[in-house]
């Protein structure tokens, strides 16, 4: 195998994942050898394929999940950022949200326009839909 073929054959090895030691032995010289290569010719950077990056929707879940506290009574407490009179806050997209709000308006539906929400739970740090309803 010529070098240049061997330093691509390295590299789409790497790229694929394979530890120094199983391509040592693809190309029957040992583990060290492979990477004096990676070395000498850059190829030590080389990473597995990333999994794929997370959406910004899973991202978002994530946030909820860190900062919210699932109690057994059924609230869903906010432990993130809070307004005085309780209600949490979260940047959503591109602005900040209220967390009972947003968590209405994406599970259940619009809130009509002046309208305001009230937890029947009582609890203005919940964001459990089910906790969740307009206030008339
Ligand atoms: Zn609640």
């Amino acid at each position: 195998m010529l070098n240049q073929e061997k330093v691509q054959f390295i590299k789409e090895q790497r790229i694929l994942g394979k530890s120094l030691r199983d391509i040592g032995k693809l190309l029957g010289v040992s583990h060290q050898a492979i990477s004096n290569y990676c070395l000498r010719y850059g190829l030590s950077k080389a990473r597995k394929i990333k999994k794929e990056l997370p959406t910004y929707e899973e991202r978002f879940q994530g946030r909820l999940e860190k900062y919210t506290e699932r109690r057994e009574d059924g609230c869903w407490i906010w432990k993130g950022t809070r307004v005085p009179s309780g209600y949490g806050r979260i940047y959503y997209i591109d602005s900040y949200e209220y967390v009972h709000r947003l968590s209405y308006i994406r599970n259940v539906g619009e809130i009509p326009k002046g309208h305001n929400l009230t937890q029947t739970c009582g609890n203005t740090a919940c964001w459990n839909p089910e906790h969740l309803k307009i206030k008339c």
